[in-house]
């Protein structure tokens, strides 16, 4: 399933969604997220799974609009680090 994290407010929808049938919780996105937001957790998605899952930090998921602005700072297309380090395929942004 696809798990989203983030909000959505006057000025747009800042989602960071993970597709948890993808995410085998390698963990390579956390060292490249430049504002330290990403953590490995128990999959609460689905509680069968043996693998830990990545999540947005609770902290940070009402405001990931300006922690994310490390790595795109516009509404242009960017090459994320997140993105990039996840062989999977399993984050995309809705923004
Ligand atoms: S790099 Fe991808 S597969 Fe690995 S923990 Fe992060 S989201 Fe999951
Ligand atoms: S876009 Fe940048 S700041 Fe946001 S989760 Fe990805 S690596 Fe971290």
């Amino acid at each position: 399933m696809i798990a989203n994290f983030g909000y959505k407010d006057g000025s747009g929808e800042f989602y960071i969604a993970i597709d948890t049938d993808k995410c085998n919780g390698c963990g390579d996105c956390i060292p490249a997220c430049p504002s330290h937001i990403l953590a490995l957790r128990d999959n609460e998605f689905d509680p069968m799974a043996d693998d830990q899952m990545v999540v947005i930090l609770d902290e940070f998921r009402k405001k990931i609009k300006y922690a994310c602005a490390a790595c795109k700072p516009d509404h242009a297309v960017h090459s994320l680090p997140c993105v990039n380090a996840c062989a999977p395929v399993a984050i995309t942004h809705s923004w």
